[in-house]
């Protein structure tokens, strides 16, 4: 069966050396020498300051949101966010005590339509966390005018946006935090992991006693912590995959734009930001109706070649969890008509090329 994604496999040679330095050092883990290597190498190609490794990528939200005082707090609190996204972005929201309320996202881009927030805003409202939805860039200015005005706290939820460039820098150095996903299906990995981009510095320090139980030394605990650390031997898979990104980028890029070139005249894509760089990290598609977007799911199966409903359902239909009474019509539509396309660095030309013509066939057909 052809996956959708594929986690990247960096060489063995250059993953045993790495992981020799830790049998050298008998250190697994809390901050060792590889955390802090991939700490610092990734603020580099990132070009951003107050980077935080963390566990996985749904802790780093947990950790921004406590880290800013958006959760942690006696009160009921609420955050705007995006029904169109991976159930973390919303479900650690709840887990943190925090009710998500869902606006609804912009037609074309599919991310948060910033023309919809303000009338979600009460006076429970502590934040509005969106998401920069497949590497798009929501509509950055417009979300912090209003935070701004409102006194409200932006976390972006930046997993699918690694290494895209937001008017010439870094989109995670906007918003008070944005956070990364390091899961193996992302396009930069560290098996499970992720990080936090802090715009301020002491919310970067509050979070580091955080994410190790509160101990700031021996004999002193200082917060309310978690565990939420990187072990060294996920740093390693981190160092071994970023050393060779610039390879699993321009494979992926071959990719991206034979699915561009080929597919422009048929179906539906996202439209991109003017001002953000395209990643790559995801081929989506929306088709006309839910009952072709089911059939070609089913096409491709009977291929051996997976197509998938990403994403599907759009969260505010999702029971008892997290479903709130608003009405989010155009992530529904979207969120049942939308397929992601595999790829990854080593997909097979030929099945690139099958995957394009039947995808041209069977929008012929339809
Ligand atoms: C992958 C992902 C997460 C969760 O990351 P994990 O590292 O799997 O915990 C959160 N939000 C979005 C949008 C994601 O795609």
């Amino acid at each position: 069966m052809i996956p959708v994604a594929k986690p990247y496999l960096p060489s063995r040679e250059k993953l045993n050396s790495y992981i020799d330095g830790i049998y050298d050092r008998a250190w697994l883990t809390n901050n060792g020498q590889l955390v802090q290597e991939l700490t610092r190498r990734l603020e580099e190609y990132l070009e951003v300051e107050n980077l935080l490794l963390v566990a996985n990528g749904t802790l780093a939200l947990q950790i921004a949101y406590r880290a800013l005082g958006i959760s942690g707090t006696s009160n009921k609190t609420e955050a705007i966010t995006t029904p169109f996204t991976f159930v973390a972005t919303a479900s650690s929201l709840k887990w943190e005590g925090i009710d998500p309320v869902f606006s609804d996202i912009d037609e074309t881009t599919w991310c948060l339509d910033p023309s919809l927030i303000e009338q979600e805003i009460t006076s429970r409202t502590k934040a509005i966390v969106p998401v920069h939805v497949f590497g798009n860039a929501c509509d950055i200015e417009a979300i912090d005018f209003i935070a701004q005005r409102h006194d409200l706290k932006v976390v972006y939820d930046a997993s699918h946006a690694f290494g895209v460039k937001y008017r010439g820098k870094s989109i995670l150095r906007y918003g008070d935090a944005a956070t990364l996903s390091f899961h193996a299906t992302k396009l930069f990995h560290t098996g499970e992991g992720g990080a936090i981009i802090f715009k301020r510095k002491e919310d970067l320090e509050r979070a580091k006693k955080m994410i190790n139980f509160g101990i700031t030394g021996p004999e002193t605990i200082e917060e309310l912590g978690i565990n939420a650390k990187l072990s060294e031997l996920h740093a390693a898979i981190g160092l071994s995959v970023l050393d060779e990104i610039d390879n699993n980028i321009y494979a992926r890029n071959k990719v991206a734009d034979f699915y561009r070139q080929q597919l422009s005249n048929h179906y539906q894509h996202q439209v991109w930001n003017n001002y953000a760089t395209q990643n790559n990290a995801y081929i989506p598609l929306v088709l006309n109706t839910e009952e072709s977007t089911i059939k070609l799911v089913k096409y491709f199966q009977a291929m051996k070649i997976t197509v998938r409903r990403y994403f599907y359902p759009s969260l505010s239909n999702i029971p008892l969890v997290l479903k709130n009474n608003k009405k989010t019509t155009i992530s529904d539509g979207i969120a049942s008509r939308i397929v992601c396309l595999p790829i990854y660095s080593n997909l097979p030309e030929c099945t690139l090329h099958e995957i394009v013509k039947h995808l041209l066939l069977f929008d012929e057909k339809e």
